[in-house]
């Protein structure tokens, strides 16, 4: 095995499609499982800018295990969530959306939230058009590293240069989970856009991924 296939990640391209998901499918920009007894995530508008009172957050990806067994469910979950607040955000390691994380198990959503709230004020550049997802497998080389939206691989690093994260609760270094891409491979955009039509990197603890992320927009 040559050093360059030691250096090979699992990642998984999500290859966004233009369609016409429900609750129940793995997408992006689609309706989100949630249930009607829990508050739905809001921002505390801290990192606001300008600052502005909390919005909503908006659903952005989810993502069910049956799909993308890759990622680092917690036991008792099958199904992650990501949300964004569609506002410019000034963060240690991104100009962009905030990002929540929720992994949940499925089965016990029983009723359904009837209406997603909406932000009354959101950056369009930040909202997602709304796909089915066709995601391609292949084993990732750091040197041939896919600027597309992607579970696991490497970053693709752009304007900052390779950075380690380290977990800021336990201090274990975070890995890349989720990048989501202003251009797909595909060439069918999502039409959202990160950074100068770059990434948006969600970084998990490698202990815990219920653990603080760290967003990195490049
Ligand atoms: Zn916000
Ligand atoms: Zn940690």
């Amino acid at each position: 095995m040559s050093i360059e296939d030691e250096r090979a990640r699992p990642a998984v391209l999500l290859n966004p499609l233009e369609g016409d998901p429900t609750d129940a499918d793995s997408h992006i920009g689609g309706p989100m499982l949630w249930p009607i007894d829990e508050p739905w995530p809001h921002c505390d508008g801290a990192a606001h800018d300008p600052a502005g009172a909390g919005e909503p957050f908006v659903g952005a990806v989810q993502l069910y295990r049956r799909d993308f067994p890759e990622l680092p469910f917690p036991d008792g979950t099958d199904l992650l969530q990501v949300f964004l607040c569609t506002l410019h955000h000034d963060l240690p390691h991104a100009y962009g959306p905030d990002v929540r994380l929720v992994w949940r198990d499925a089965a016990t959503v029983f009723e359904l939230i009837e209406e997603e709230p909406a932000p009354s004020v959101q950056e369009e550049l930040y909202v997602p058009t709304v796909n089915v997802l066709e995601p391609i497998r292949f084993a990732e080389h750091e040197t041939k590293t896919s600027g597309g939206t992607k579970i696991g691989g490497w970053t693709a690093w752009w304007q900052s240069g390779p950075i380690e994260f380290e977990c800021p609760e336990c201090g274990s270094v975070q890995r890349q989970t989720l990048s989501l891409a202003t251009h797909e491979p595909s060439g069918d955009d999502v039409e959202w856009e990160f950074g100068r039509e770059g990434n948006l990197n969600i970084l998990t603890c490698a202990k815990d991924v219920q653990h603080p992320i760290t967003v990195h927009v490049d």
